[in-house]
Formats: structure tokens, sequence, C-alpha cells
């Protein structure tokens, strides 16, 4: 593998028609990819996914926003989560961007975040989390901050990767102060609102993702997006850091190997 997508939804319905297809090429251009689960069936197919393909691997978890649809089931996602092809644990986390999150709606997504955090502290896989703050604040990376570092002591190694990190230089900073890794999708392509922090990070605590389906880079804007334009995101950072390609996609590869031991 050369390059590394930290975050796909590549399970998803869109991609019926050609999936496997992807997945060749994929495999072709040297890319891999961690397949993300946003609920307990989309856990299992990722799981599916990995199991099929050794460039291929797999996070289980229920995604904030699923919340108010779906139990957490702690048995059925401990069961998923003892494959040796899950690396990761979530999409979980906090989403107080949605106004119609009422403070109830926060209280119960805290409850879900904390079960997943116990869930990664007990098989000791990092976790993958969506925070997405209310407009103007950093108040979800603070709870969910706040959060880890508190399991902290019962947890030690607790570790894992903010996904498509939209928080400020001073939130990137309290995060890989913890050894969290911060990653970012291919909006680098198509605004510079967030090169500041992606400048601020160490190039240790950078992740390449694409979140497939969704957010194409540039040149393919509002169409399907797939995990090859993990190249894109690489050549964007190296671009916005001023660094070389060659030594930004060897340390961001390194980087996935690490948090994931892949
Ligand atoms: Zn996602």
């Amino acid at each position: 593998m050369r390059y590394f997508d930290a975050h796909c939804h590549i399970q998803f319905d869109g991609y019926d028609e050609d999936r496997e297809v992807l997945i060749a090429r994929m495999k072709d251009e040297e890319v891999g990819g961690l397949v993300v689960g946003v609920d307990i069936e989309s856990s299992k197919k990722a799981v599916a996914l990995a199991q099929h393909h050794e460039h291929l691997f797999a996070s289980v978890g229920l995604h904030p926003n699923s919340v108010g649809i779906e139990r957490f089931d702690t048995q059925e996602f401990e069961r998923l989560a003892e494959d040796g092809k899950v690396v990761a644990i979530g999409e979980c986390g906090l989403d107080y961007f949605r106004p119609e999150n009422p403070e109830a709606a926060k209280q119960k997504q805290r409850e879900v975040f904390q079960a997943h955090i116990e869930l990664a502290g007990k098989t000791k896989k990092p976790l993958m989390i969506h925070a997405r703050p209310s407009k103007g604040s950093q108040d979800a990376y603070e709870d969910a901050l706040a959060m880890i570092e508190s399991a902290r002591n019962e947890y030690p190694d607790l570790h894992g990767d903010f996904h498509f990190f939209v928080g400020d230089v001073a939130t990137a900073r309290r995060a890989t102060d913890l050894d969290f890794t911060l990653s970012y999708t291919a909006v680098l392509t198509f605004t510079e609102d967030y090169d500041e922090v992606v400048r601020s990070i160490s190039l240790t605590h950078l992740l390449s993702e694409t979140d497939s389906p969704y957010v194409a880079p540039k040149d393919r804007r509002g169409q399907r997006n797939d995990p090859l334009a993990s190249k894109d995101v690489v050549a964007a950072i190296a671009r916005i850091r001023g660094e070389n390609d060659e030594v930004v996609r060897e340390a961001l590869m390194a980087n996935a190997k690490r948090v994931f031991r892949i």
C-alpha cells in the first residue's frame, strides 16, 4: 500500500453497481482503505468487505446522528470488534451542529460515545471519531476531549482519530497532545478554511481520508467520491504545508500503519 484512506463508506448502496471494480482499482493503484460503519448493518457490511480483501479494513460503530434511530447494541458490537480485520471503533462521537439536536439528544450521544470509548479501551483499538461543533464554537470537541481525558485514567492506551477535523489550531493541539491523529478529506482541494490548522499539526499526527461517497475533490465536485481521491488529499496536504509529495505520502502511510496497527 502506498496510500491509505482512513475513512470511507464504500459499503453504502451507491457502490452496489461497481464496488468490486472500484476495490480492484484500489488494489492496482496501491490504495488501502478503512471501511467505516455507521450502524449495525453497515458495520457488518464493512467487516465482510474487509474479510474478502487484503487491502481493506473495517471500523464498527454507531454514528452520533443515528443514535436516535438505533439502540447501541453493546454485545453485537463487541462480537464484531473481535474480528482481526476490525482495526477501529466508530464512527462514533458527538454532533452538535444540527439544530434539531436538543440537549436531551446530546446527552444520549454522550452516553453512546462513552460506550464506544469503553469498547475501544477494552479491545485496545483506536476510536474513529466524528465530532461536529455547533456553529462558531468548539463545543463538541471540548466535550469529546474531556471524555477522552477522563477515560485515560482507566485506559491509558486509549487513542484514535478525529475524522474530517474542522476544529481550530488550539483544539488540534489539544487532540495531538493526547496522541490522537486528525484526518482531512478532499475538502482541502476547494477551500482554504483548514489550511492554517493543517500547517500547524505535526506531520506525525495527520491522516488522509476521503469520507467517500461524500466530498469529491475540486475537479469532480458534486459527484460520488471514492478512496482513490486519497491521492488528491495527500497532494493537497503537501501543497498547503509546502512539503515534498513523497515525504508526505510516506509519512501519512506510516501514520495509518501505526494508528490502526496494519
Ligand atoms: Zn463517515
